[in-house]
């Protein structure tokens, strides 16, 4: 029998190691770490391995960001963030215990078909935007949503990964992180920002989802950062895309943060309720 987790049930402190794994085909390979396919043997559980060389961790001084992103992502229990069940480490590595995504990156079918169908980008944006409410109930903002750090599951259904940015706060916060294209004016400007940001880049997702690139990609870093603060915004005349969803993407890349469409009034946008499935599950 396959149970749903890893064989942690009672136990949740379990102290595992690598010999718990069967470890199969390579993944992918980060910026810090290779992630493998692996098998937890007692269980049959399939997972993935992420393996980071704590030499890495301290050449780049990332002991607290992963820290603080190991935390936060093992508290995070919701059908679309990326499940992470556990970590341990040997006298080289550490290894991350994560869901696996069986059919990975959103970026690579967002480049495979060019631009996505209203009723996946819908299904989609739907996905993130009740990941996102669970997130901020939890106090924790993400802060570096993009294409490449959005799984899909076996069924279709979109992961939340990659929570290396993320901060648990309920103040303003004032460091700059992230890549250009998806940030909000607030943080290009380096000031205070709160959770809008994340609707922010709902914004931005949905115009990349149904258009292939994002709103305000330009040659440089110097001129996405104008485009952005200037919300230097236009919509192709291809892809043909419906009014509705250009509606929707207007209402959330607005400069005042705290004007923007709230997460609870995406869910209940015309555009969302003809297009999203509300089950999340989007099968080609
Ligand atoms: P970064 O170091 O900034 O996180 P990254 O996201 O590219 O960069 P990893 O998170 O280490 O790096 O992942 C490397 C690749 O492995 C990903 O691009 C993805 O394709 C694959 N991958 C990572 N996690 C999973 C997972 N849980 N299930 C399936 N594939 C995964
Ligand atoms: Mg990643």
């Amino acid at each position: 029998m396959v149970s749903e987790n890893p064989s942690n049930e009672g136990n949740p402190k379990r102290q595992w190691s690598l010999e718990d794994f069967e470890i199969g085909k390579p993944l992918g390979k980060g910026k810090f770490g290779r992630v493998y396919v692996a098998r937890e043997i007692k269980s049959k559980y399939i997972v993935a391995l992420k393996v980071i060389f704590k030499e890495q961790i301290e050449k780049y001084r990332i002991q607290h960001q992963l820290r603080r992103e190991m935390e936060i992502q093992t508290s995070l229990k919701h059908p679309n963030v990326l499940r992470l069940y556990g970590w341990f480490h040997d006298a080289e590595r550490v290894f991350l215990i994560l869901e696996y995504a069986h059919n990975g990156e959103l970026y690579k079918e967002l480049k495979k078909k060019g631009h996505l169908s209203e009723r996946q980008a819908a299904t989609y944006i739907l996905s993130l935007t009740k990941a996102l409410a669970y997130c901020h109930e939890k106090s924790v903002i993400h802060r570096d949503i993009k294409p490449e750090n959005l799984l899909l599951d076996h069924e279709g259904r979109l992961k939340i990964a990659d929570f290396g940015w993320s901060v648990q706060s309920r103040s303003k916060r004032h460091t700059m992180c992230g890549t250009l294209d998806y940030l909000a004016p607030e943080m290009v400007e380096n000031k205070a920002h709160d959770y809008a940001v994340d609707n922010w880049t709902l914004g931005v997702l949905c115009y990349e989802f149904l258009y292939g690139v994002p709103p305000f990609e330009a040659e440089s870093q110097a001129d996405t950062f104008k485009r952005i603060v200037k919300v230097d915004l236009s919509f192709p005349s291809t892809p043909s895309v419906s009014v509705e969803a250009k509606h929707l993407i207007s209402q959330l890349l607005v400069k005042d943060s705290s004007k923007r469409l709230s997460l609870q009034k995406i869910v209940q946008h015309p555009w969302i309720i003809k297009n999203a499935n509300p089950d999340g599950i989007y099968k080609k």
